[in-house]
C-alpha cells in the first residue's frame, strides 16, 4: 500500500506539537505532552491512550500490540479425519483476550506471538511508560490478522483440518507496551 504524502506536518491533538513522524508509523507518544496519538486517514491525528505493561524492565524497550477481546462464533468444521470440534468450541465458549503484534515482523512470527499470547494471554496490569517500537500496524489490519491467529490454532488441533468457517468479532482495541 503507498502512503498518503503529508502536505501538512502531524501535530499533536493535544498540544500542537509538531509530529517527527516516519512514513511507516501510524501512533506515537507525544515528546512534548506524553500523551499518545494515533494518524487517521481522514481526521489527521487523534488521541489514543497507550498502555504501558507493569512486568516493562528500566531502560529495555517494549514491543506495541494491540489488545483487545474476541468472540468467535464457527458455522462449520470440515476435516480430512478426526473431529476437534468440542475441542474447539470448548475453547472458543468465552470471549479470548487477542494483542496483535503492531510493530514491523514477518507475518509468520507476528502469528505466532499472537497465537502465544491467545493461549497464555499475560494479566493485563499497567505500569510506568517506557520506550518502545515503532507501531506500524494500524487498527483497521488488526481483524484479518486476529482471523489468521484463530486459523492457526484450529489448525494445530489432532484432526487433519481441512475447511473453517468462522466469524470474528472484537471489541475496541487498545496500544499496550508489553515486555517481549
Ligand atoms: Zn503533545
Amino acid at each position: 500500500m503507498t502512503q498518503p504524502v503529508r502536505l501538512i506536518p502531524l501535530l499533536c491533538p493535544h498540544c500542537q506539537n509538531p509530529i517527527p513522524a516516519q512514513p511507516d508509523e501510524v501512533a506515537w507518544v507525544c515528546t512534548n505532552c506524553q500523551k499518545g496519538l494515533l494518524l487517521d486517514e481522514s481526521k489527521g491525528a487523534v488521541p489514543l491512550n497507550i498502555f504501558f505493561h507493569a512486568g516493562l524492565s528500566a531502560g529495555k524497550t517494549g514491543a506495541p500490540f494491540w489488545v483487545t477481546r474476541g468472540r468467535v462464533v464457527f458455522q462449520q468444521r470440515e476435516t480430512y479425519r478426526g473431529n476437534e470440534k468440542k475441542a474447539m468450541q470448548a475453547f472458543w465458549a468465552e470471549p479470548r483476550l487477542f494483542a496483535i503484534p503492531a510493530y514491523a515482523l514477518p507475518l509468520e512470527e507476528a502469528i505466532a506471538l499472537g497465537v502465544k499470547f491467545l493461549q497464555q494471554p499475560l494479566k493485563m496490569e499497567a505500569g510506568k511508560p517506557a520506550p518502545f517500537l515503532p507501531i506500524v500496524v494500524s487498527p483497521q489490519d488488526v481483524h484479518p490478522l486476529a482471523e489468521f491467529i484463530v486459523m492457526s490454532i484450529e489448525a494445530e488441533r489432532k484432526d487433519a483440518l481441512r475447511q473453517l468457517t468462522f466469524t470474528l468479532s472484537l471489541e475496541p482495541l487498545q496500544c499496550w507496551i508489553l515486555p517481549v
